[in-house]
């Protein structure tokens, strides 16, 4: 039927550049946009309940009243603080705190 009688084979030779998988570099780039922190109820724990916007909330000292920023919401930040701002509070535990 058509030309191709086995010397169809060598089409192949030069034409290897077919790789072309979308290069995802700016892409993932734009991708890192802050990310919100969620108030999780174990950094009662730690002496932090929280306020503000939902989406973004602001762990909030139940000892004091400080808010920290959204960026704070992890556990090694709110101990840190707890440490360092009420070290005489760093050893209670989260019954303490939620009565507080
Ligand atoms: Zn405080």
């Amino acid at each position: 039927m058509t030309t191709c009688t086995g010397t169809c084979v060598d089409v192949q030779g030069g034409k290897e550049e077919t790789n072309d998988e979308e290069p995802s570099t700016s892409v993932t780039k734009n991708l890192k946009e802050a990310v919100k922190r969620k108030y999780d109820e174990d950094y009662i724990k730690h002496g932090f309940s929280w306020c503000g916007d939902e989406t973004a909330p602001r762990p909030q000292c139940i000892i004091c009243g400080d808010q920290l920023s959204n960026e704070s919401m992890v556990p090694s930040k709110l101990k840190r603080y707890l440490y360092s701002s009420h070290p005489s509070c760093a050893n209670k535990d989260k019954q303490y705190f939620k009565s507080a």
